[in-house]
């Protein structure tokens, strides 16, 4: 079963323009890198990773309540 966490759209911030850039977790494990419309690739942090997580749970709980 695939876990329901990979399902979940994380926001990730682009460095050299600003802009933000929505992925997949699933997506974001198996990559590096998300290249901007700017031309820059945002560099995919594990960090990042897990706070998007949390913030996107936290958001769930909420919602679900
Ligand atoms: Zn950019």
């Amino acid at each position: 079963m695939k876990k329901k966490a990979d399902t979940q759209l994380i926001e990730l911030r682009c460095e050299h323009c600003g802009q933000i850039k929505a992925a997949l977790l699933g997506w974001l494990k198996e990559h590096d890198e998300l290249s901007c419309d700017c031309g820059q690739p945002i560099v995919v942090r594990a960090n990042d990773l897990v706070d998007a997580v949390k913030r996107a749970d936290a958001f769930e709980r909420r919602v679900a309540v």
